[in-house]
């Protein structure tokens, strides 16, 4: 079935969205994103998706095509117009159309795209089963904490994964583990603390990871911010992984080592259970 989605202005049917050849978005990779959860028809940590998107497009002195009431307004129309009850909005904000050159544009109108997926998030096989990772090389660039459009590097070592007959990877940057393709890690210590690695520019600032993290403070879990090698994560007693399209999901084996009982642990359980229960309390 054909979707409503939103480009520059209109609600039109996906066959007949249009973007410019000389988008430097699709030129140069000149752009950014965020990925908003949908459930019960509701939009999950939005102000916290809007924030970040203002933050990346500051980052690249990029302008807002539009305001964040209208980026609410739109988010909600989509929903709507799709009927949507549980999946994702993706948003894309790139430069604007210009003759192709490195400089940025001078008189650009940024472009503004987003589109609804369907998708189950609050019952999955992933979740139930736990995933399996490999750790690849980090080859991403420096400023990771921009979520820009640029995924090529990320969806290589994804395609690493999946040749390996695995779930995902997680990108190890001297000796370090950074994040997952597209969601940040985390490991559980024997004593039950949780280790993720702290905010900088080597990893994106999950929106995910900063509810989480609140949650698993509020009910009294110890949890540290560092990083962590993968030696540490294979004795680990459990591990997961964060991200607006997965929520909290667990990792059961990383370079073909069962982490802790080789099964979902009672840690990412329950963030995982406050995470979906206050996520549909609180979404909007
Ligand atoms: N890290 C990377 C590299 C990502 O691409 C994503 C999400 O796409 C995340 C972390 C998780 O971020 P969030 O929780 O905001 O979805």
């Amino acid at each position: 079935m054909s979707r409503t989605v939103y480009v520059n202005g209109a609600y039109v049917a996906e066959e007949d969205a249009k973007i410019s050849i000389f988008d430097r978005g699709f030129l140069m990779a000149d752009g950014v994103y965020e990925v908003t959860s949908v459930l019960d028809g509701k939009l999950v940590d939005f102000p916290g998706h809007i924030a970040r998107l203002g933050r990346s497009l500051n980052e690249l002195d990029m302008d807002a095509p539009v305001d964040d009431a209208e980026l609410e307004t739109i988010h909600r129309e989509l929903v709507a117009r799709n009927d949507l009850d549980e999946g994702m909005i993706y948003m894309q904000v790139t430069r604007g159309a210009a003759d192709r050159d490195f400089t940025y544009p001078e008189n650009a109108r940024p472009s503004l795209v987003l589109f609804t997926q369907e998708k189950p998030l609050a019952e999955t096989q992933a979740a139930k089963d736990g995933i399996r990772v490999i750790s690849v090389e980090d080859i991403r660039w420096g400023r990771r904490d921009i979520k820009t459009v640029q995924l090529l590097a990320p969806s290589m070592c994804k395609m690493m994964a999946k040749k390996a007959g695995k779930d995902d990877a997680w990108m190890v940057e001297d000796g370090f583990v950074t994040e997952g393709t597209s969601n940040n890690a985390y490991i559980v210590l024997q004593d039950g603390t949780i280790v993720t690695r702290n905010l900088s520019n080597a990893i994106l600032h999950g929106i995910t990871r900063e509810a989480v993290l609140r949650f698993a403070r509020e009910a009294q879990i110890k949890v540290v911010e560092r990083p962590f090698t993968v030696e540490e994560a294979k004795g680990a007693a459990e591990a997961f992984i964060t991200a607006a399209s997965t929520f909290v999901c667990p990792v059961v084996e990383i370079d073909g080592i069962s982490i802790g009982a080789g099964e979902p642990g009672p840690v990412a359980k329950r963030l995982r259970e406050i995470y979906i229960d206050e996520s549909r309390k609180q979404a909007i």
